[in-house]
């Protein structure tokens, strides 16, 4: 008889733990493929009427060589395990969603300064490496809060990125066109052929900081700051090359990649090769792609994806997210829990992030999970104006980096990056800021197609303020 009621016993909490399991982690397929993600649900997917078009597209696409290559890629693994280890700080930025027309010269330009001038200034303030990753070359698809829009009584599809259709309100330009993701795949490459080409040559030669000059700010307070800065930054240059010449070579290039939300699948699946090194698959369209808030569920299509891949990757973690399933997506996103591998970019808002962000941490240390923390504090505090602007208020977005700090500080953790969209423009997006924009000056020159930027000054204001925090 006690044998009986031991093999219950046994079978019972067997049971209890297989269905807890159950509940939080679902079934993993362990025969990862670059397509194994089509076997569940796909959030924010285009619709497409044309499927033997789609197809065709996508084997095009196959055949075209990578943007980038899996050295570049293990390179920025590396990086972001010296970041998230306290030795590097990650620089992140871009547009919310490139365009296709702002692929010229003088906006990619604009775009690169902005992020090696911000750069210069967190190196002077933290004393350490930075590590800049744009939003650039590849930041095509957008995930939308509803499937269609409708103006004056018409409905038509969201506007879903250049990659998928135009953001003109017509029927024609709404309807996801395929071959779009060709002419995304042409503009990323001319895109970063010319970062490749500018942070190779002498654009980037730390030597000639006024090639990063931007025509429209000289004499602004935050340009005269900057100025002296640096002043001292050439004298300890001159410095370092009297004592160390073989410093040289590194002193005349920048170290520049790549990041794009990784939404559109089929897209992501068409430009995931295999590695001959090491037999593991890289998604080689971009360095460092990250799965928004709206696609982490992990038993969707998304995570099912980026679990497979070797890039270092970043998930967004917003006010849904709970500690015990940030905590099992972690687990599912980087099984062996390598340094650098997983970026949390926490967006919570101003005034959410104290209610949300220390639990999160907490739940990462105990289970002693190895991520790097950067903080969006841009995405958590947009907000519609009265005459249907969608701005964000610099206040705001300063405010939750400072007690972004505050809180790493306070649990013993640290914030080893920031992710922001921004543009070397002079836009006017944002409220406040060094100029003090106002709602009623968003109209003079409001450009972005989805969520706004922070302008060159308000950008480099930023800068100042992290590098005074990392002091
Ligand atoms: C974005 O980065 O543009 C975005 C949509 O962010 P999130 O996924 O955090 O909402
Ligand atoms: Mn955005």
């Amino acid at each position: 008889r006690q044998t009986k009621w031991f093999v219950f016993w046994i079978r019972y909490d067997l049971r209890v733990t297989l269905s807890e399991r159950l509940e939080t982690i679902p079934p993993m397929n362990t025969n990862w493929t670059p397509d194994s993600w089509q076997t569940r649900i796909a959030q924010q997917q285009p619709v497409y009427n044309d499927q033997a078009a789609v197809a065709d597209v996508i084997s095009t696409l196959g055949q075209l060589p990578p943007l980038v290559t899996a050295w570049e890629v293990d390179r920025l693994q590396k990086q972001l395990a010296d970041a998230a280890a306290g030795k590097a700080f990650v620089l992140q930025g871009g547009d919310c969603s490139e365009s296709f027309a702002d692929c010229n010269s003088t906006t990619i330009l604009r775009k690169l300064k902005v992020l090696i001038q911000m750069s210069l200034v967190l190196i002077c303030g933290s004393k350490q490496r930075v590590v800049r990753v744009g939003r650039i070359a590849g930041q095509y698809a957008k995930p939308r809060s509803a499937n269609t829009e409708t103006r004056e009584g018409v409905e038509l599809p969201s506007y879903r990125g250049d990659i998928i259709n135009r953001s003109g309100f017509t029927k024609d330009e709404r309807e996801p066109n395929p071959q779009l993701m060709l002419r995304a795949y042409e503009r990323s490459a001319l895109t970063i052929n010319y970062i490749r080409a500018l942070s190779e040559g002498g654009f980037a030669d730390l030597h000639h900081p006024e090639n990063w000059d931007l025509e429209f700010v000289r004499n602004t307070p935050g340009s005269r700051k900057y100025q002296q800065l640096l002043e001292s930054l050439s004298d300890s240059i001159r410095f370092m090359e009297v004592v160390s010449a073989n410093e040289l070579d590194q002193l005349s290039r920048v170290d520049f990649f790549t990041s794009h939300e990784g939404l559109h699948l089929l897209h992501e699946q068409a430009l995931t090769r295999q590695d001959q090194r090491q037999n593991g698959f890289y998604n080689l369209s971009t360095h460092m792609p990250w799965i928004g808030d709206r696609t982490r569920a992990i038993d969707g299509a998304h995570v099912e994806y980026f679990r497979g891949i070797k890039n270092p990757i970043g998930v967004k973690v917003g006010n849904t997210i709970a500690g015990d399933e940030l905590i099992d997506l972690v687990k599912v996103l980087n099984p062996e829990n390598a340094p650098g591998r997983l970026t949390l970019i926490h967006r919570f808002g101003a005034e959410k992030i104290a209610g949300r962000l220390p639990m999160l941490i907490n739940a990462v240390q105990q289970s002693n999970l190895n991520v790097l923390w950067s903080c969006d504090p841009m995405h958590g505090n947009t907000q519609a104006t009265r005459n249907g602007y969608k701005t964000r208020s610099f206040d705001e977005i300063t405010s939750e980096i400072l007690t972004a700090f505050r809180i790493h500080k306070e649990c013993d953790s640290r914030l080893s990056g920031i992710h922001l969209e921004l543009t070397g423009e002079d836009v006017t997006e944002c409220v406040g800021g060094p100029a003090n924009l106002t709602e009623s000056d968003l109209h003079r020159d409001y450009r972005s197609q989805v969520d706004p930027r922070l302008n060159y000054e308000q950008a480099m204001e930023i800068a100042f303020l992290l590098s005074e925090e990392m002091k």
